[in-house]
């Protein structure tokens, strides 16, 4: 095979691309990642980095669905601590931290309560109610006016920009060859995808994968099928403060905040529904501030060092797109991990490469098929 010609070529450098890349690579098999901008410069490198597979505040409903599929990517989350940052040299801060989730009022308990009742038995977590006693003796700085929290133990976080250079790193060890290129089309013959192209050059391949993030329904006119993927815009503030410290993930709707490994307060989040708009704003810094000093007290003197903003790649229905394209036989799907990407994106991944390999995934994937768009 000359330079342009791979076994497996995969579009998008994001957490779900690198890590199909690294589970490929893994098994010998000569891969090409393309990206059109820089290594972790969209959601996969700005994200919070909460991995909790039991979710944030939600009913069963909507979280069981994908529930399969978030304990997997926990399980390759745990393998990658012990073996990426050895095989890349890059320590991604992977750490179990608790998480607790504030209660107000009677409703919000009813809630919080139907919500520990599944959560129990689910094992490798401890989950409990405590009152506002116990939660003010985890995390002083909670607002006082809390009836009580959900607290959990067992779920984790990483710094997502490390985690997305430790991926890189291992890939390109590993063989994988990852380029700056934007892919603009696709080109089929006989149901099956022969090569990519970029404005210049055409990459040829032997299977395709496709991981573009929010820009995923780009894919629906090269392969005619479609795929109703939109970007769904969250920020998050980085505060330096002194006599704060957050050594809980507080979690309140769908806002939280901790104190990361490098000493700030990592806080989010908004949900703006504006299209490929991705700067840092005041209504973002203002949304975030706001919900962060509804759940903590005393920040009055911390200092934001750092906003972001970036893009989750949200499905018409939520949910996740994952496995072959219809009638394209050796092209797969992998995104719409929307608000849980960092988490799913390695169990998407490793089900892509298990398909990519023609090995039964580990989990039943058929709810998250693209065909029940179309
Ligand atoms: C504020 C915020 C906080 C978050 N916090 C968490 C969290 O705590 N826990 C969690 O699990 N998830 C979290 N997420 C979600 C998570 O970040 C995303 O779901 C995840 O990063 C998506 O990964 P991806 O690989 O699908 O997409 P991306 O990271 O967007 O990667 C897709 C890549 O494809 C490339 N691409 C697109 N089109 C082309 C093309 N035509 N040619 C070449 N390259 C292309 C893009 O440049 C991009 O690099 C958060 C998201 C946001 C916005």
């Amino acid at each position: 095979m000359d330079s342009t010609h791979y076994e497996i070529c995969i579009v998008g450098a994001g957490i779900v691309g690198l890590s199909t890349a690294y589970f490929l690579a893994k098994s010998g098999l000569k891969v090409v990642v393309l990206d059109k901008d820089s290594i972790g410069s969209h959601a996969s490198g700005f994200a919070y980095g909460g991995l909790s597979p039991l979710g944030e505040a939600g009913d069963p409903e909507t979280i069981l669905p994908v529930f399969d599929l978030a304990q997997l990517g926990m399980k390759k989350h745990l393998e990658f601590s012990s073996d990426i940052p050895e095989l890349s040299g890059i320590d991604y801060d992977f750490r179990f931290r608790p998480a607790i989730d504030l209660v107000f009022n009677d409703e919000e308990l009813t809630e919080a309560k139907q919500q520990i009742k599944w959560r129990q038995q689910v094992e490798n977590y401890k989950v409990e109610f405590i009152d506002r006693k116990s939660a003010l003796e985890i995390v002083p700085n909670l607002n006082n006016e809390i009836i009580g929290a959900t607290y959990t133990e067992g779920v984790c976080d990483v710094e997502p920009y490390k985690l997305v250079l430790a991926l890189t790193q291992s890939c390109e060890k590993l063989g994988v060859e990852i380029l700056n290129k934007e892919i603009t089309g696709i080109q089929i013959e006989n149901h099956l995808a022969t090569s990519a192209s970029t404005k210049h050059e055409k990459i040829y391949f032997e299977k395709l994968v496709l991981c573009m993030g929010p820009w995923s329904g780009n894919i629906s006119n090269w392969l005619g099928v479609n795929v109703p993927i939109r970007p769904l815009k969250g920020q998050i503030l980085r505060l330096k403060s002194e006599s704060v410290q957050l050594n809980a993930s507080v979690g309140y709707l769908h806002n939280y905040a901790v104190t990361k490994p490098d000493g700030l307060i990592w806080a989010g989040t908004t949900e703006e529904d504006i299209g490929f708009e991705d700067s840092p704003t005041p209504y973002g810094r203002n949304s975030v501030l706001g919900s962060l000093t509804h759940m903590i007290q005393g920040l009055d003197e911390a200092e934001l060092v750092y906003q972001t903003a970036c893009l989750r790649p949200l499905s018409k229905d939520g949910k996740v797109i994952l496995g072959p394209a219809p009638q394209t036989e050796n092209v797969f799907l992998g995104t719409g991990a929307g608000r849980k990407g960092i988490l799913l994106g390695p169990g998407i991944a490793k089900i892509t490469a298990d398909l990519v390999m023609n090995k039964q995934p580990e989990i039943d994937i058929s709810a998250f098929s693209v065909a029940r768009f179309s």
